[in-house]
């Protein structure tokens, strides 16, 4: 096992105007997350924009402390931030972030850019390190005449080629992949997308790739974990999932999907009610029952956990729960 996440929350007190009056209030962005990652594995996390996917990722990364829970990498709980050993384990670990140039100086050479994390990591002499960021910037697709260009002398998709060599330059075990192409014009996505996973099978990388974009997480992820305001809803193999989703809102998420129909055939799109709710002010029992054209009495009260569904899947939803299953099937049969 690469990577093994266990019960991970980060949760935010948040200062109430009636402070007298009113409990503190807390903003729980994560709550309970677990999750593991074998290497050469691909995970996706999706979700709706504030589900808590990129706070997850950060405090995978170490970048964000969680406030519960633990994340193991290779067996070892990963150690605080800012310590020598926690350094020495970033390197294991990089990121590819949404926006290219966002990361990226403006005013080094690419060349220079790729070089540097080998330079702070202090290995190697100048020749060797120049010679490491030479055959990364190949092995992503990028030409030598252009190893001396400037980030704004490339297009989109090359700045984004730019910043995953300087990724994998470390050899890391694992990338998360922030949203890695929501920023590159279409034309361009399906590239980064094949590099990624030629990379992948090549390097055997595990990657945590969070997108929103469902029809790139069914092709490239093998399990994919559906977030709803700071928890796993729905967890499994990716075919499963997206094949036959067993929660609501995945059920809503995927019948959101475009796909190509058939001369008068129906769409089945299921439109989700309202937004999702306030984070600081999550609804009692199960936090999706607002929305859901499933709710029962059960659903305002009791929250459900996730359990498994089936070999490939687990699910956090009253309507699989074993009475309710037996209940339906007395029905259907009556
Ligand atoms: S637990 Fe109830 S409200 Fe929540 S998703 Fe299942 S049916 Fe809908």
């Amino acid at each position: 096992m690469l990577l093994e996440v266990n019960q991970l929350a980060r949760h935010y007190p948040v200062k109430s105007a009636s402070l007298l009056l009113g409990k503190k209030k807390v903003l729980k962005a994560v709550d309970g997350v677990s999750f593991t990652l074998n290497a050469g594995q691909t995970l996706g996390l999706v979700g709706e924009s504030g589900c808590g996917k990129s706070t997850t990722a950060k405090m995978v990364l170490g970048l964000l402390a969680p406030s519960q829970g633990d994340i193991r990498f290779e067996g070892d709980e990963v150690p605080h931030r800012r310590t020598a050993q926690w350094r020495a384990l970033r390197k294991r670990m990089q990121m590819i972030y949404q926006d290219p140039l966002a990361v990226l100086d403006r005013r080094l050479p690419i060349i220079d850019q790729v070089t540097e994390p080998l330079v702070v990591q202090g290995n190697g002499s100048r020749y060797e390190n120049h010679r490491k960021a030479a055959a990364s910037l190949k092995a992503v697709g990028l030409l030598p005449h252009m190893f001396d260009r400037y980030p704004h002398e490339l297009s989109g998709g090359q700045r984004q080629r730019v910043v995953l060599a300087r990724a994998l330059v470390l050899e890391p075990s694992l990338l998360v992949c922030d949203e890695p192409i929501s920023a590159l014009d279409v034309s361009i996505q399906a590239q980064v997308i094949n590099l990624l996973e030629d990379l992948q099978q090549e390097r055997k990388v595990a990657i945590l790739f969070i997108s929103h974009d469902l029809k790139v997480v069914r092709h490239i992820c093998d399990e994919v974990a559906v977030m709803y305001l700071g928890r796993i809803v729905e967890q499994g193999n990716t075919q499963e999932v997206f094949g036959k989703p067993a929660h609501p809102y995945t059920q809503a998420l995927v019948s959101a999907i475009p796909v190509i129909r058939q001369e008068g055939e129906s769409s089945r799109r299921i439109i989700l009610q309202g937004e999702p709710p306030n984070p600081i002010n999550v609804p009692a029992g199960c936090a999706f029952h607002p929305r859901c054209q499933h709710a029962m009495p059960r659903c305002r009260q009791e929250r459900p956990e996730l359990v498994q569904l089936d070999a490939q899947r687990k699910v956090a939803c009253h309507l699989h729960r074993a009475d309710v299953v037996a209940g339906q099937t007395t029905a259907a049969g009556e």
